[in-house]
């Protein structure tokens, strides 16, 4: 055994089938330093799980919807060279996914939803130690919730980092000197033990938080693509993928819309000075991205990102001229309700700013609640239909002629909102969701290809 750490995390759709796992398999027992693997729910089930905790459903269609679910399980199980090891542990949560499906849905408590999406990552991580153990290494399933705390922000839980640390080192640890553990990412607990969920896609954060409380070297991100690309390559397929990236760059990145990382995921990974790599669990032959502290070369145009569904609230009052206080009332509001603000634009008697709103988020964020409380102090107006369009890069206020050449590619295109100024990696457009791909795609044109 090396004494270095490596944990490697594993995506929907490399876990989606027994196939599929093998491939992931192959790449944990082909890294020695690889001790503990993260796995996401099977590609789907998590999908289900958020249909099952966040619409009113039938009974009829809760039995289809867990059965959809069961099924995504069972043709795993059914490739295992040997079932019966597992076989009971499965039907037991199977059990636990229905009852807790219908217990949910006349209760609508958040921890009850919570421990329903934690579910999807409970069972994946059951099998694909299974099928790591056919590899003939000594494997074990552990349950990420005696160490990863969080508090109990249902849905979008915060983790605990000085209580991971310690659970970790004294839980998770000796664990990894005796076998290759299996855990489940995306999920935790609180104090009192209730199951907690990190927001969607939060695996990857999981397998940096784990690094960063055992000290590892490098965390290993495998997923559908061979790396980080200069943009998403659904929206443009010319888009290559980059050998290098700073930690900042990444953040960046993975805040402004680049699924392929959590936006949490570099956080720990900075903190730690953690090496992370991203590559295809399909592909791993062809190497990937590694994202670092230092990196060779710090282009002034890295790569572009779009987030979609933004919404817009512009807030304004006649007063604001003379009530100096108006910004930090809004602001104060915000907090309040735990919005996230990405862009502020002010004007003499108003200001607008911009807030993620994805429909399949956990969490509803901006709530009638909010809206009535700024309403007691301003006029508000809530728009929809917006994308956040976002080139990263790097000394992109201080080098001449950066944003020339990017408004000279979108100039065709209204712009709603611009940020631009406030750090060095990055310039923000809020453009009409009908135009993004086409911005994007004429960036990249003008900047990358
Ligand atoms: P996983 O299930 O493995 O976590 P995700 O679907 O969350 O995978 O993330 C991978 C996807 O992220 C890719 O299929 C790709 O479409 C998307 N993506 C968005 N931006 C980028 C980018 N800049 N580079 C690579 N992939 C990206
Ligand atoms: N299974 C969770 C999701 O789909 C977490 C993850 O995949 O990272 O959001
Ligand atoms: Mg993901």
């Amino acid at each position: 055994m090396t004494n270095s750490l490596n944990i490697a995390k594993f995506g929907g759709t490399s876990v989606a089938t027994y196939e599929a796992m093998e491939n992931c398999a192959r790449i944990v027992v082909a890294n020695k330093a690889t001790r503990i693997v993260v796995v996401s729910a099977q590609a789907g089930v998590t999908n289900h799980l958020v249909s099952m905790a966040h619409t009113p459903l039938t009974s009829e269609q809760i039995e289809t919807t867990c059965q959809a679910i069961v099924d995504i399980e069972r043709a795993v199980l059914d490739k295992l060279a040997d079932k019966d090891s597992v076989a009971g542990k499965l039907d037991d949560l199977f059990d636990e996914l229905r009852g807790l499906a219908f217990h949910e849905e006349i209760l609508h408590r958040d921890d009850l939803k919570d421990q329903l999406l934690s579910m999807g990552e409970r069972m994946s991580s059951l099998l694909f130690s299974a099928v790591l153990a056919e590899q003939s290494v000594p494997t074990l399933n552990f349950d990420v919730r005696k160490v990863l705390r969080t508090d109990d922000v249902y849905g979008e839980a915060a983790p605990q980092l000085e209580d991971i640390a310690t659970l970790a080192t004294r839980l998770l640890r000796p664990e990894i000197e005796r076998a290759i553990v299996v855990t489940q990412g995306f999920v935790g607990a609180d104090s009192q033990g209730k199951t907690t969920t990190l927001g969607r896609g939060g695996s990857d954060f999981t397998a940096a938080l784990l690094a960063e409380a055992l000290d590892g070297d490098t965390c290993e991100i495998w997923t559908d693509v061979t790396g980080v690309y200069t943009t998403d390559p659904r929206i443009v397929s010319a888009a290559y993928p980059l050998p290098e990236l700073s930690f900042e760059e990444a953040a960046e990145m993975a805040t402004f819309g680049a699924k392929v990382l959590h936006p949490a995921t570099m956080e720990p990974a900075l903190r730690k000075d953690i090496k992370v790599f991203v590559g295809s669990s399909k592909a791993p032959e062809k190497g990937g991205t590694w994202i670092m502290r230092n990196c060779e070369h710090e282009p002034p145009y890295r790569a572009i990102t779009r987030r979609k569904e933004q919404v817009m609230v512009t807030v304004k009052t006649p007063k604001m001229m003379y009530a100096q206080g108006f910004l930090q009332q809004v602001f104060a509001i915000i907090a309040k309700h735990k919005l996230s603000v990405d862009l502020v634009t002010t004007s003499e008697i108003s200001v607008s700013f911009t807030l993620d709103n994805p429909a399949n988020s956990v969490a509803q964020r901006l709530n009638k609640a909010t809206l009535a409380e700024l309403e007691t102090i301003c006029d508000v107006t809530v728009e929809h239909g917006f994308d956040l369009v976002t080139v990263v890069g790097n000394h992109m206020q201080t080098a001449k002629g950066v944003s020339s050449k990017i408004f000279a590619a979108v100039h065709d295109y209204n712009l709603r909102m611009i940020c631009f100024g406030a750090n060095p990696h990055n310039m923000s457009f809020l453009v009409n969701h009908q135009n993004s791909d086409d911005i994007v795609q004429k960036l990249h044109r003008e900047l990358f290809e």
